[in-house]
């Protein structure tokens, strides 16, 4: 904590002579045999010392608890509705006491510091051999929730409990130490990989309706950005295979901005196939497996809005097809899901520690109404004459 001493007067001197007097007042008590403590305690005769509060935290997530937290239009301005608990709000602006915060629908609104628990954001940490996990901070994000359900299974699993229940093993598994086989990938209880600093998820659980809420794409990116995420990681299945495949058809796709993406794409990937290649089912898959980003013909930026809002190493998992017999009956096993959960937390723990790159990645492609074509207009570029 950073204390300052200012005196009152003339400050610097005033402050400088009380630190000096109280400094002589416990070396002499001390010989005395009074306890330092004591000795500052009955030294009221020195000029008064005022002490300033370290800084409020200016960016965060705060905490909304089981009692719930009042929205509010403007700082002492007009209460807008009173929001359930269990939730987290990222926040990138403070005025006084009160905090300017990102809702669940993208929308801005106040909240009372005083009526939420506050977490500032983590400073980043480079990945590689020296990065302590102890450290680390990770927001989970399961795909979709509420009237979003995502893609749904041929026999009713809808995409969006799935998720939400591998993020909540993904969480379990970085909440205490594990060691991990890398031989067969089984992770256990351990001293090996140390506990996770810190692990969001933009719907949880022990939110409203069991974690069954709606999230915008502003709202999911904004918590992973106040939080100072290491590794913002969204957690899908897919739908719509195109072609057979003898492996199973997972895609990670990367955010093709944000620096180290592509690497965490990749080790998450190879980890899925290292955990889903010991069950069996006929594999569906689209046209190209593996780490992949999409890029938007019309802008060149990321296609995907939960990519292209973030800054830090970011990436959507599409485990498996969920709109395919064989892979929803797995999906609906709770086996599968917690080697799914594995899969990504092993991702995870080699991206942070190590400076492997995996199987490598896809390149990015132009994906759009437009893919293929520069303008709609008719453009053309400038050709250099030979
Ligand atoms: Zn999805």
């Amino acid at each position: 904590m950073d204390l300052q001493l200012v005196g009152r007067g003339r400050p610097i001197l005033v402050a400088l002579a009380a630190a000096s007097a109280i400094a002589l007042f416990a070396i002499v008590a001390s010989m005395m045999g009074v306890r330092t403590a004591e000795a500052a305690f009955v030294s009221t005769t020195l000029p008064p010392v005022q002490v300033v509060e370290p800084e409020p935290v200016r960016s965060g997530v705060a905490f909304v608890g089981g009692d719930g937290v009042t929205l509010w239009s403007g700082p002492e301005r007009d209460p807008l509705l009173a929001l359930e608990g269990g939730i987290t709000l990222p926040f990138l602006h403070r005025s006084g006491d009160w905090l300017l915060v990102t809702t669940m629908c993208n929308d801005t609104a106040w909240v009372d510091a005083a009526d939420v628990e506050i977490v500032p954001s983590a400073a980043a940490e480079t990945p590689g051999s020296g990065f302590d996990i102890a450290g680390a901070t990770i927001v989970l994000d399961p795909g979709h929730g509420a009237r979003d359900w995502g893609g749904v299974g041929p026999s009713g699993l809808a995409e969006k409990e799935v998720n939400l229940d591998i993020a909540d093993r993904v969480r379990d598994l970085m909440a205490a130490s594990r060691v991990i086989d890398w031989s067969d990938g089984s992770v256990d209880p351990g001293a090996e990989v140390p506990s996770f600093g810190r692990v969001i998820l933009t719907r949880d659980v022990t939110g409203p309706e069991g974690g069954d809420f709606e999230l915008g794409l502003g709202y999911r990116a904004s918590v992973a950005t106040a939080a100072g995420a290491d590794a913002f990681v969204s957690i899908h299945n897919n739908t719509v295979p195109r072609i057979d495949t003898d492996i199973p058809g997972s895609e990670v796709y990367y955010s093709a901005a944000a620096e180290g993406s592509d690497r965490l794409a990749s080790l998450i990937y190879e980890e899925l196939l290292r955990s889903f290649s010991v069950f069996e089912a006929d594999w569906r898959g689209g046209e190209l497996l593996g780490a992949r980003a999409r890029i938007d013909p019309d802008t060149g930026d990321d296609y995907y809005g939960l990519l292209r809002r973030s800054t830090m190493p970011a990436v959507i998992v599409e485990g498996v097809y969920i709109s395919e017999p064989d892979e929803e009956a797995l999906l609906a096993t709770a086996e599968f899901r917690q080697a799914y959960a594995e899969a990504v937390y092993r991702g995870i723990v080699r991206f942070l520690t190590t400076a492997e790159e995996g199987p490598g990645v896809n390149r990015p492609e132009v994906f759009g109404l437009d893919a293929g074509t520069v303008s709609g207009n008719g453009c053309q570029l400038p050709v250099r004459a030979e």
